[in-house]
């Protein structure tokens, strides 16, 4: 997702008590019980978008903390506008290249990832780029805890296709893969709908998902 550059967007941000400001990010590893102000488990999403999920995800689970990671500021706006309609203590957002995770989170700090239509990168050259690839997957190994999960839903075939085969290489395994997440009534308990789901489900496109450790 790219919006239109919004004028005034990175100060916007960097006036935020929403945000995790980029000068304080060296210090964040290690700290996030300290900035939440409490024991909570750390989960977090990487390229949230507007924050639709993870906003209604904090909502309804108070009791964990949240961290939603966004590379485009006109992006992270939208989640910053819906936080000033609705406040929540236990989520804050980051503005960051999710490259750039390991200098953000230490070795097995975060309890849970979320990857959500994650953009597909089509070219084979392109390949890394892409969230739920290996390369990528070798960074949430060492910021998620041992025995952590990440899950990752799509619409685009292709994406899901080449994430499943980058498990094995990479050293990880599927406890839950399907290629029709809303025709599955247990894995649709407690389902929370990104925007990107929203769209392209009601467009009839069947959503894929899976669930994975180490
Ligand atoms: N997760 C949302 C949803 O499901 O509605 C948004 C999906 S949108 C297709 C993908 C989002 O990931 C965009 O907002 C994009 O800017 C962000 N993104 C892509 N690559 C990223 C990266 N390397 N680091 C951080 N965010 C990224």
């Amino acid at each position: 997702m790219r919006l239109r550059n919004i004028t005034g967007s990175r100060e916007v941000i960097a006036d935020s008590k929403y945000v995790i400001q980029e000068s304080g990010l060296e210090q964040c590893p290690g700290t996030f019980h300290e900035i939440f102000g409490n024991e909570n488990p750390l989960h977090i999403e990487i390229g949230m978008g507007k924050g639709r999920f993870i906003h209604t995800l904090a909502k309804e689970h108070p009791e964990i903390n949240y961290v939603g990671i966004e590379k485009y500021s006109s992006v992270l706006l939208r989640a910053i506008q819906k936080m000033e309609e609705e406040e929540l203590p236990n989520l804050k957002f980051i503005r960051m290249d999710a490259e750039d995770v390991l200098k953000v989170f230490a070795e097995g700090e975060v309890d849970k990832i979320y990857l959500n239509f994650s953009d597909p990168w089509p070219k084979d050259r392109h390949a890394k780029r892409r969230l739920p690839s290996r390369q990528f997957l070798e960074r949430y190994d060492k910021i998620l805890r041992k025995d952590g999960f990440l899950e990752f839903k799509t619409d685009n075939k292709d994406l899901f296709d080449f994430a499943v085969e980058e498990l094995e290489p990479a050293g990880w395994k599927a406890k839950v893969i399907t290629y029709d997440l809303h025709a599955d009534e247990e894995l649709m308990q407690g389902n929370v709908m990104t925007e990107y789901e929203e769209k392209f489900s009601s467009m009839g496109n069947p959503i894929y998902k899976y669930i994975i450790y180490r």
